[in-house]
């Protein structure tokens, strides 16, 4: 009977260590998922505008910083969850929005730990050669909204090409490739972050900005997700990332990227106040309305031929 007993507890042992063990392993997956689209931070952040509060941060500031966004990540991943397309209602246009991050050779961004949010530079030029050999007519995120509010067609195959962040790899492996097919494109910049490590200069959106096939969306201060905080700091991540931007490319801004695609109707009654006429989530979709102008909807775009992502 003892001996019974004794097996049976020996067994429940096992079987509760074995549990533990995968609990720890399916933890450790789920972080790892959420930490490879954290975007780079750099100790110091660059800033050269007398209303830029950025350079008012210490590295340990930056830090904490780096912190919440890692944070903010878990949170807006599971928002992102209940996310889903908006149906059909008020003025509607089919205008496929291409949503990118890094553009750069799948060897470096495997090294970088960057893979799930990467696009082979050889793969993004064969892409926009495809839009270019389709008939395919980019545009800039004005046009497209600006459409939907003044309720007037487009013309047939016009897409937007979006990248986001202002990594360095797009403007040293993309920009080129945009050059190279005339290829418009709209970059979505988190002001605080430029001159890092992993991000673009000034002077490089500037170059960009030359161009005249660049438009530059407003995608917070420190790549915040704007569904959480408070009043004060969702208006603060806002509004800078919107000054530094018009100051820096000269271009008026009132357009904005979700971080995170992490929304709230709070957040959105904030954007609407400050003046913004439209935002893109990362909802996918190719059909945009007036009636969700401030969630439109984007495309992740990977390494694979656009054919296969219906277009
Ligand atoms: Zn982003």
């Amino acid at each position: 009977m003892k001996k019974t007993n004794l097996r049976a507890w020996q067994v429940l042992f096992l079987l509760a260590a074995v549990l533990t063990y995968f609990a720890l392993v399916s933890n450790r997956t789920q972080n790892a998922k959420f930490s490879s689209n954290q975007p780079t931070f750099s100790p110091t952040l660059a800033c050269t505008s007398s209303i830029c509060k950025a350079s008012l941060f210490s590295a340990r500031q930056t830090n904490a910083l780096k912190t919440v966004v890692k944070n903010k990540e878990k949170i807006a991943s599971s928002a992102l969850i209940s996310q889903k397309a908006e149906p059909a209602a008020g003025y509607c246009l089919s205008v496929p929005v291409l949503l990118y991050h890094h553009i750069q050779p799948q060897s470096e961004a495997i090294r970088k730990g960057q893979a799930s949010l990467s696009v082979d530079n050889g793969f993004f030029d064969r892409q926009m050669q495809y839009l270019l050999e389709n008939g395919y007519n980019t545009i800039n995120a004005p046009t497209l909204i600006n459409a939907l509010l003044s309720r007037t067609p487009l013309p047939p195959k016009s897409i937007l090409v979006t990248i986001d962040d202002g990594y360095k790899d797009a403007f040293i492996y993309a920009f080129p490739i945009l050059q190279k097919y005339h290829i418009t494109a709209n970059f979505m910049i988190a002001t605080g972050l430029t001159g890092g490590e992993d991000n673009m200069s000034w002077d490089q959106i500037s170059q960009i900005k030359q161009s005249g096939l660049a438009y530059f969306v407003d995608h917070t201060w420190s790549h915040y997700a704007i569904s959480h905080g408070t009043f004060d700091k969702i208006q603060y991540e806002i509004q800078t990332g919107k000054k530094q931007l018009e100051e820096h490319t000269g271009q008026s801004v009132n357009i904005f990227t979700y971080p995170y695609g992490s929304f709230s109707n709070n957040a959105i009654e904030i954007l609407k106040n400050d003046g913004f006429i439209g935002a893109f989530s990362t909802i996918p979709g190719f059909l945009q309305c007036d009636s969700f102008i401030m969630t439109l909807h984007r495309n992740h775009i990977g390494n694979a031929p656009l054919s296969s992502y219906g277009l």
